[in-house]
């Protein structure tokens, strides 16, 4: 087991040429506090129990004491948001401390919150406690549910005042991931007619996270149909557990296809196919159904930015592997969800039926789903109780009935395998939105708890009930803002 000091910090990003960061140090924190740690993160990274003891944790990590190993750098990079191509993007108000080589493979650790740098343009560089809060706690519940995400080692705290819409208080908190290269670290070098550091940051991709297709005859052309099938494969997993991210700008969207930046995104409570999730996003360019959609789009401005490394007949071929991709993938997660262990010629029809009398009787999307698993012919099935629209459910869940008699697993091997992909535990935004409140007076009771049915969010967790259940009204269509 390591120590901080002892992680074995590679800094592979570092090793690149200048041209990719700015090399420099973070403004610490004043007086910044721990106010939780993530253990199965720590753990992840291989260090020591005792390591989240120390009494100088929260100043190593929020950056104000030395962390040896580490070589701070801030990233340039810039992207298309909300359609418009901004080419003066990078990390302003984050920084990649390092990066380390450990037994579950290579991780970066970035502090967000860390003060100002070449690339904050007009921003303060630091981040508030409700967004850090809100992206320490998302992080978990995505990896509980097994979604490809960012991680957070911890959340620290401090009385340092931020202006937003109005007055908050500062904090950090450090993100662990599988690297931080985005789509719009492609588009930086692209619209700068700068191809060959272009070429190096997909030559870096490759070697450190990909190695594999270095071995195919054209490792480009492998490297961007990665990026595709992963995209996809991460749309059909937010479809499938509804999850909005709101802020889908390619400065977003990461390389290896895990969910990044959460802002104001959202889980969605009963079932609405067109959820803005963002209030600042008055079009709805970002709107749950059109996720899908707007990951091809922002995949084809990443294969814009690959123009110069591969034939453009490879680049349309890549991109056209896209849409089944991801149907196979969606359909794949909705059968399971339903208890189906074969795809069988209807069963797309059967789910979508499912999913428009769900939108119309505004059922509420995660808790439909676990009772679901509760379901039988057999036997009354209480949650046909809580239904406002009793009729349109009997006629649907007649031809459910029908096909799950197509196939031969028992109704208790079904109803533990439909368990273990509908979760009893989503995070909510009303559940986010008190852990804030609490937070804010210095109580991190309700985080902890959220943080442990998160991390298991496919278990009953006895005496927690109310954590599963739908919004009190006023936790309905809480308005979430870009502001962080
Ligand atoms: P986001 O909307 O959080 O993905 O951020 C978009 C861009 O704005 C990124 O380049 C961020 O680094 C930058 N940014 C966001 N908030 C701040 C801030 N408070 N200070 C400096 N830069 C920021
Ligand atoms: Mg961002």
């Amino acid at each position: 087991m390591a120590t901080l000091e002892s992680l074995r910090f590679n800094n592979a990003f570092r090793r690149l040429p200048p041209a990719f960061y700015t090399p420099m140090a973070c403004s610490p924190l004043p007086d910044a506090k721990l106010l939780h740690i993530n253990t199965s993160v720590a753990r992840l990274l291989g260090l020591d129990a005792s390591e989240l003891e120390r009494n100088d944790l929260a100043a190593i990590l929020s950056g104000a004491q030395a962390w040896p190993g580490t070589e701070p750098l801030a990233m340039v990079y810039a992207g298309h948001q909300f359609g418009i191509y901004n080419p003066e993007l990078g990390d302003g108000r984050g920084m990649l401390l390092g990066q380390v080589q450990t037994s579950s493979g290579l991780w970066d650790l970035h502090l967000k919150g860390s003060g100002r740098t070449p690339y904050s343009r007009m921003g303060d560089g630091r981040a508030v406690l409700r967004s850090s809060l809100r992206e320490y706690l998302a992080s978990q519940a995505m990896q509980g549910l097994g979604i490809p995400t960012s991680l957070a080692l911890c959340l620290l705290g401090s009385q340092a005042p931020v202006q937003r819409e109005q007055r908050e208080t500062a904090a950090q908190i450090l993100r662990v991931a599988p690297g931080h290269l985005r789509f719009g670290h492609f588009e930086h070098f692209f619209y700068r007619g700068e191809h060959e550091p272009l070429a190096q940051l997909a030559d870096h991709a490759l070697e450190h996270y990909l190695p594999k297709l270095l071995e195919q005859a054209h490792p480009y052309e492998a490297l961007l149909h990665e990026v595709v099938v992963r995209t996809a494969d991460l749309m059909a997993a937010w479809q499938s557990v509804g999850f909005a991210h709101g802020v889908m700008n390619t400065d977003n969207m990461a390389l290896l296809g895990y969910t990044l930046d959460y802002g104001p995104y959202a889980f969605m409570d009963s079932y609405e196919p067109g959820l803005i999730s963002n209030h600042s996003d008055e079009g709805g360019r970002y709107a749950f159904h059109r996720q899908a959609s707007i990951a091809l789009w922002n995949l084809n401005a990443l294969a814009h930015a690959f123009s110069p490394l591969m034939k453009q007949q490879a680049l349309i071929a890549t991109l056209q592997a896209y849409e089944p991709r991801f149907l196979t993938s969606y359909q794949h997660r909705m059968q399971n969800k339903l208890g189906l262990q074969q795809t069988l010629p209807g069963d797309e029809v059967l789910i979508a039926d499912l999913l428009q009398w769900m939108a119309q009787s505004s059922v509420d999307y995660n808790c439909f789903f676990r009772a679901l698993c509760d379901f039988k012919d057999s036997s009354p099935w209480a949650y046909r109780d809580e239904l406002i629209d009793p009729a349109g459910w009997e006629r649907w869940s007649q031809r459910y009935l029908d096909r799950l008699k197509l196939e031969s697993t028992d109704v208790d091997a079904r109803q533990r395998q439909m368990q273990t992909c509908n979760p009893k535990f989503v995070l909510r935004n009303y559940l986010a939105q008190r852990a804030i409140e609490a937070a804010e007076q210095g109580d991190m009771r309700e985080t902890d708890l959220l943080i442990k049915l998160l991390s298991s969010p496919f278990d009953e967790h006895p005496g927690h009930d109310d954590y599963a259940a739908p919004p009190p009204e006023w936790g309905r269509h809480l308005d979430i803002s870009c502001s962080s």
